[in-house]
């Protein structure tokens, strides 16, 4: 591509980031890929063991169908994340895009009206320049033969960061701040996308304001969920 080109991709493994001959997977992160793994049935979270589903959605804690996540949040997935969202280098999972549309299809299908990236309040976009949600919605969509609707789903109230916090409070700094822009028929399926699944508070808070505005069912897909302790 003419984009490769003009700004070549460096070439190290997309996932690890160490060098290598060309732009491939290194053989550990290919072992990484291709592990089988426990997860919760319902939001898709990481298990030690295989015990089905998880304690959150054993209290029912989420309104969406089911979430799915392609990657474990550890390891080199945590360092590619910092890049992919904070350092504009929007390049780095593009490796990885059809194994994501591949997992979508495997976990929790294609049939969707459309996509809706989890988003990024005005401010914040303005100074990140991209919403790393809304490139994954595109990149996936494409594959899938989905429409996107970037601004289905709007951020109206600036939240402060989370990282520190558990769901509780997450979902608390975070109620009433999504809004539904787009018009509603009551039928429609909608498939969430954001970068990283943690607590889930906040694909629960946007999955509320989908179900409130009307929206029948919400699934949520992400590049990368959390282990659960
Ligand atoms: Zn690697
Ligand atoms: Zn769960």
């Amino acid at each position: 591509m003419l984009l490769d080109f003009l700004y070549p991709k460096p070439k190290v493994c997309p996932l690890c980031l160490k060098p290598m001959p060309k732009r491939e997977f290194c053989q550990p992160c290919r072992e990484f890929l291709n592990k089988a793994r426990p997860v919760c049935q319902v939001c898709g979270r990481f298990l030690p063991t295989d015990y089905g589903i998880c304690s959150d959605c054993r209290k029912k804690n989420f309104s969406f169908i089911k979430a799915s996540g392609l990657l474990p949040y550890t390891g080199p997935v945590r360092q590619t994340m910092v890049f992919f969202k904070y350092k504009n280098k929007r390049y780095v999972w593009d490796e990885l895009y059809d194994l994501l549309a591949w997992h979508c299809r495997e976990k929790l299908g294609t049939k969707f009206d459309f996509v809706v990236p989890v988003p990024l309040h005005p401010r914040k976009f303005k100074e990140r320049g991209y919403n790393q949600a809304e490139i994954l919605a595109k990149n996936l969509a494409h594959r899938l033969q989905l429409p996107v609707k970037s601004n289905f789903l709007v951020k109206v109230r600036e939240t402060p960061a989370q990282v520190q916090l558990g769901f509780k409070q997450r979902r608390k700094n975070l109620r009433e701040s999504f809004y539904v822009t787009g018009r509603v028929t009551g039928r429609e399926k909608v498939l969430l996308v954001d970068d990283v699944f943690t607590t889930g508070a906040t694909a629960e808070e946007c999955t509320h304001s989908l179900l409130l505005a009307g929206i029948a069912e919400v699934y949520v897909l992400t590049m990368a969920t959390a282990v659960k302790k």
